[in-house]
């Protein structure tokens, strides 16, 4: 191995390490916590803000972050697999593509929402092109999900995949919201080709 690559791999293992721990720290289910967090930073996600939606949030760190940012308001959480419970977080064990939990969260709430964050992705078919299609699709029901049920001011965040329908979530996106914006944040793995969109301004 070529001593450049060597420390390109001690680098990003050392990265890796350095996020993990810090979750542990802090006491975070995942670091995917620090993708949140960078993000909030740089687009003020959750500044005054009440109402939030969490999909796809098993371990549940996003949920945690948002719980701590959330003191008095109503937080949800949705995914296919159970999660510990979390501090003032509604938590639903379903598949958010069904109709029937698209109801329960609407029922949950019952006005619109302030902010809708989805780091839903798929890891099941082992071929990492389909599962980026699929991931693409969980994302576009996301982004109709919020087009009807972020209020006014509402932001949207997602997790997307530098791939075959990115161009299309990109101009979906940019048709119903003033302002897109598609960040990759520095605890995102170099190697991931996961990026993520801040949708805000709703038509
Ligand atoms: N943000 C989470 C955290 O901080 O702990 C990590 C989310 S993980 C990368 C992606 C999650 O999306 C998985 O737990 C998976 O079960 C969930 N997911 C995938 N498809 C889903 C669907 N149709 N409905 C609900 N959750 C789904």
């Amino acid at each position: 191995m070529k001593k450049n690559k060597i420390s390109k791999n001690w680098i990003y293992r050392q990265k890796k390490d350095i996020y993990v721990r810090r979750s542990k720290l802090e006491g975070y289910r995942s670091r995917a916590v620090y993708k949140l967090k960078e993000i909030d930073e740089k687009y003020k996600l959750t500044k005054n803000i009440s109402s939030a939606i969490d999909l796809g949030a098993a371990p549940g760190s996003w949920s945690q972050y948002l719980s701590k940012k959330i003191l008095k308001g109503k937080i949800l959480s949705i995914d296919l697999l159970k999660i510990e419970p979390i501090n003032n977080t509604y938590f639903i064990q379903g598949d958010f593509t069904d109709i029937k939990y698209q109801n329960e969260i609407i029922n949950f709430f019952k006005k619109k929402v302030d902010l809708i964050v989805s780091d839903m992705a798929v890891n099941t078919t082992g071929n990492k092109n389909l599962d980026s299609i699929v991931t693409g699709e969980l994302c576009m029901e996301a982004m109709d999900f919020a087009i009807k049920h972020l209020n006014e001011k509402g932001v949207f965040l997602s997790k997307i995949f530098m791939g075959s329908s990115f161009n299309e979530i990109i101009s979906k996106g940019k048709k119903s919201f003033g302002k897109l914006s598609v960040f990759k944040p520095p605890s995102s793995r170099k190697e991931s080709k996961e990026s993520f969109i801040i949708c805000k301004n709703l038509n």
